[in-house]
């Protein structure tokens, strides 16, 4: 059933993109519109939906949800009409004379597979980037935050042109149906095994992919800062964003040895600010998004190897699949905490004798999404920004790139490939056609056989450029 209904959809998208409906800026600026209609007709809802997935604080559902999408939008509206023109491009000797461009052309029919933890962002913002490129979506939401699937469900088949723009619901079969498809371009958005099975789908129709994974993404805690406004901007990455489910939150520290007493100590206190002193009945928390993963984490906290070092939090109420702030202290590289992404509420921190040597730790890891880096000192800023190789990166803050439209977002490595935002998803949606053109007037005969030396000679010096070497070389060259 879920091959014949994915099929359906295909053809019905192929059959809308290949009559060009798709490519207008008319059509694209309505679509874009649609989507700011639901968000300013249905934010309720919408924040309602992320509450019942995952007790998402209605704070963070609007700036990291709603105010995500609506900022993408409004920037898509603003600025498509400048993104859709030809880019003009200098040309050469080469192929004088002649004038050429860059044209954006949308892929067709493309495929948006979503994650559940940001499940209205992280469905809608590329979908953004697929419409203004002028292609045909298909979204595939998470089954694992199902409120918000049926609401985007919804609300997209009553708001947007559903000939062009459709939502699939469903779980493994229903994505391995659509997977089985020929697609233009995929933008598949979750964890590294299953991106694994998308590239892989991908590679039969040689479907071009992003890939936006996730991995361990450190943050590097040096001395003599504002260790106060650090601990918060930690606390917000971390714990205030989707209490740690989030591919970009910090997922272990690193300091030194002589300062960590105090980095734990302010954490704690600003912690105990932020949620209060029972952190398991706090609003300002999400809930772990199922049982599933709740029990994950609740391994990670009672392995051997870290239990008797959580040196702040470790409660948990599996009842309603709360895990309070918890900082471990001291993990070995061998724990499971340090083996595999955490994607919540658990922060270890890794001690060094000296601040220099978190390029060690931080490079015998895989290339993280994010790496974060706090410190007052120049070099070891540009040290950190040339050592590290990450997706992205912050100097005294954490998560906040994911909010700039003007930098593109994405992975590296393990952590992903390819990146959106902004122009970039327009860009991610594009393919970027090379157009020359060229006029009857002059047509160099040194270019056609028989291959004398004097035209040899005209041929290298074009190649070369250099204007004396031409003009000597016409000289020889007829
Ligand atoms: P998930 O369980 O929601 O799965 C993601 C998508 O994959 C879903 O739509 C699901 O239907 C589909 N899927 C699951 N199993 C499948 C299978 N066997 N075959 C085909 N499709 C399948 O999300 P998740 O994987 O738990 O997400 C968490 C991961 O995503 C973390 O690693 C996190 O770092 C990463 N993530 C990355 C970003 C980013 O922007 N880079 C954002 C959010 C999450």
């Amino acid at each position: 059933m879920a091959a014949v209904e994915a099929e359906a959809a295909v053809r019905e998208l192929r059959d809308t993109y290949a009559a060009g409906k798709t490519k207008s800026f008319e059509w694209r600026i309505s679509q874009l519109k649609a989507i700011q209609q639901i968000l300013t007709l249905h934010s309720e809802e919408i924040i309602g939906a992320l509450r019942s997935d995952l007790k998402k604080p209605e704070f963070e559902a609007v700036i990291h949800e709603i105010s995500v999408v609506s900022a993408s939008c409004k920037l898509a509206l603003k600025e498509l009409h400048r993104w859709m023109k030809p880019q003009k491009v200098k040309t050469t000797l080469i192929t004088f004379p002649s004038s050429a461009k860059i044209v954006s052309e949308p892929f067709g029919v493309v495929l948006v597979i979503s994650a559940w933890n940001f499940p209205f962002a992280l469905s809608v913002d590329p979908v953004i980037g697929a419409i203004a490129a002028g292609n045909a979506v298909v979204l595939k939401p998470s089954e694992n935050a199902p409120a918000t699937s049926s609401l985007l469900a919804k609300l997209v088949g009553k708001y947007m042109d559903a000939s062009a723009v459709k939502v699939v619901e469903g779980a493994v079969p229903q994505t391995t149906a659509l997977l089985d498809q020929k697609w233009d371009k995929i933008l598949y958005t979750g964890g590294s095994a299953v991106g694994r099975i998308v590239l892989t789908a991908a590679a039969k129709h040689l479907t071009p992919v992003i890939l936006e994974l996730g991995g361990k993404c450190p943050a590097v805690v040096d001395s003599k800062i504002n260790l106060k406004v650090a601990a918060r901007r930690i606390i917000a990455g971390k714990w205030g964003c989707n209490n740690g489910q989030a591919c970009i939150s910090p997922d272990y520290l690193i300091t030194t040895k002589d300062f960590v007493s105090e980095v734990v100590n302010i954490l704690s206190a600003e912690l105990e600010k932020f949620f209060g002193e029972e952190p398991l009945q706090s609003k300002e928390l999400s809930s772990i998004v199922n049982s599933h993963h709740f029990n994950r984490l609740v391994k990670l906290l009672d392995d051997d190897e870290v239990s008797g070092k959580i040196v702040c939090g470790g409660e948990r109420d599996k009842s309603n699949l709360k895990i309070a702030p918890t900082i471990i202290l001291g993990a070995s590289k061998d724990s499971l905490v340090m083996k595999e992404e955490i994607f919540g509420p658990i922060l270890p921190i890794i001690t060094v004798d000296k601040i220099e040597e978190c390029f060690g730790v931080i490079n015998a890891m895989e290339k993280p999404l994010a790496a974060y880096l706090f410190t007052n000192d120049k070099k070891l800023e540009e040290k950190f920004v040339r050592s590290v190789s990450a997706g992205g990166m912050i100097i005294n803050d954490t998560i906040l790139h994911f909010l700039e439209a003007g930098i593109p977002f994405g992975g590296i490595g393990e952590s992903g490939m390819g990146a959106y935002h902004g122009k970039f998803s327009f860009d991610a949606f594009s393919h970027k056609k090379p157009l020359l053109k060229r006029s009857f007037a002059i047509d160099i005969s040194a270019r056609y056989p028989p291959y004398t030396p004097g035209k040899r000679r005209f041929l290298r010096a074009v190649v070369q450029g250099t204007l004396f070497d031409i003009l000597r070389s016409l000289a020889t060259c007829w």
